[in-house]
């Protein structure tokens, strides 16, 4: 399989630092009262790591959508980010719509009962016909196409779809470039809208995405002002466009930012907004900071011990001591490979003890986290600082993996994708945290 990832293991660092209070950055949001809460049974015997996950701050963040600068502009939540059951009927419950990629999600929203399928857009530009059909066949009317072979399956199996023009927009500064994939460029724009016309489809307005993990938030006004230009070449051709889909791309660090952002540039370039629907496609937004992922040490391996296997190296900077923890990046951590993510460690358990308090002020070691896996490219974490004295069995914690995480976990090797419990307030404070596992634990 893959190589080893480029660091070396070394001694112990001679000057030990020591665990801070907690060193994982806060959420931004504070964490309100929780909407549903279920208990399950945590086994503590390394068999299966679990996603403990917080409604509330879920429902914290689609209440922040609002900030996106107008109350006409319509939540459609991006389901393939986390379908969770739970966080489904959450938002469903709030009121948002849904941004489906195949037939399986719009089933599984549909399944939650009581969403009408006007609710749901299905904003994959490339679908399997047979997916269109079923769309057909479930009232789901809204889609999304970039290209002519699209219109063609469409005219066949759908013919009274309300179709939106993905466009391509500049994605160089987002993490995941989408545009790489989908988008159809402005200069192709004029002709896919007259064939369009031609097959007597429906084209109802236009949508674009600047891509996951966007850390511009002018690339929002660069592609507002392309979809004006979009809209005007529907008008040239005979459409009357009223709807606007601003894709997601939204992130907790930067929402406020990107939000002015946007709505300036809605402002600008959609002055008249008489009968306009505007709708935006959050997914890591609502999600990311609601779920915390719960791992064990399942093996570990210490300089000093006699089956030691770690190279010498004078560099004290480099780990000294490798824990192996029971999912990684074939499981929920595949977001450092597809969404280069960085995860960082909290302490959850040490010794058995529970006391988080204590741990801080414990001295660490430089430390590598691993997957279990027997792949070396199941690296979770190659440089951190931990405790050496963590045992086996003990817990580690990861912040802020809700988004693209057990969703798109595979079970290579044989190992179970992560559980997810549903706990009551596992917002900023771990002490929430620890409750839970000890709820879970008895
Ligand atoms: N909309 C579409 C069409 C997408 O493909 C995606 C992500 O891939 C999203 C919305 C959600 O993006 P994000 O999680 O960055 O908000």
């Amino acid at each position: 399989l893959s190589a080893t990832p480029t660091f070396k293991f070394g001694k112990a660092s001679s000057k030990v630092s020591t665990l801070r209070k907690d060193s994982s950055p806060m959420p931004r949001r504070p964490s309100s009262s929780p909407i549903s809460v279920k208990y399950g049974v945590n086994t503590r015997d390394g068999s299966s790591a679990y996603l403990a996950l917080s409604l509330s701050m879920v429902r914290a963040s689609v209440h922040e959508t609002a900030l996106l600068g107008d109350s006409r502009l319509l939540s459609y939540t991006a389901v393939k980010c986390n379908p969770d059951p739970y966080v489904l009927r959450l938002l469903a419950a709030l009121g948002t719509g849904f941004d489906c990629a195949s037939h399986g999600e719009i089933s599984q929203v549909l399944g939650v009962g009581g969403i009408d399928p006007s609710r749901i857009i299905f904003a994959n530009p490339c679908k399997a016909t047979s997916f269109i059909r079923q769309a057909a066949k479930m009232g789901v009317d809204m889609m999304t196409f970039d290209n002519a072979d699209e219109l063609y399956k469409i005219a066949r199996v759908h013919p009274r779809a309300k179709l939106v023009i993905r466009i391509l927009t500049d994605d160089s500064k987002s993490l995941c470039r989408l545009g790489l994939k989908f988008g159809a460029p402005l200069v192709a724009v004029p002709d896919l809208l007259a064939k369009a016309k031609e097959l007597g489809l429906d084209v109802i307005g236009v949508s674009f995405h600047v891509g996951s993990g966007c850390y511009d938030p002018n690339a929002f006004s660069d592609a507002v002002m392309r979809a004006r230009s979009a809209f005007d070449m529907g008008a040239e051709v005979g459409y009357k466009f009223n709807f606007l889909d601003v894709g997601g791309g939204f992130e907790d660090a930067d929402f406020e930012d990107k939000a002015k952002v946007l709505s300036g540039a809605i402002e600008r370039y959609f002055p008249s907004r008489e009968g306009l629907r505007i709708i935006a496609e959050p997914g890591r937004f609502y999600v990311s900071a609601a779920f915390t992922l719960v791992a064990n040490i399942i093996a570990r391996r210490a300089r000093g011990s006699s089956s030691d296997v770690i190279t010498e190296s004078s560099d004290s900077s480099q780990p000294s001591v490798m824990y192996y923890i029971n999912d990684g990046v074939y499981g929920s951590f595949n977001c450092i490979m597809f969404d280069h993510q960085e995860v960082q460690p909290f302490v959850l358990t040490m010794g058995k003890s529970f006391d988080l308090e204590r741990f801080a002020g414990t001295p660490v070691v430089p430390s590598s986290i691993w997957g279990p896996t027997c792949d070396s490219i199941d690296c979770v974490c190659p440089l951190t600082s931990l405790p050496p004295a963590l045992e086996v069995g003990d817990y580690l914690g990861f912040r802020g993996m809700g988004a693209y995480t057990t969703c798109a976990a595979s079970q290579f090797n044989g190992f179970q994708r992560s559980l997810v419990r549903y706990t009551s307030g596992i917002g900023p404070d771990s002490r929430a945290v620890r409750r839970a596992l000890q709820l879970f634990a008895a």
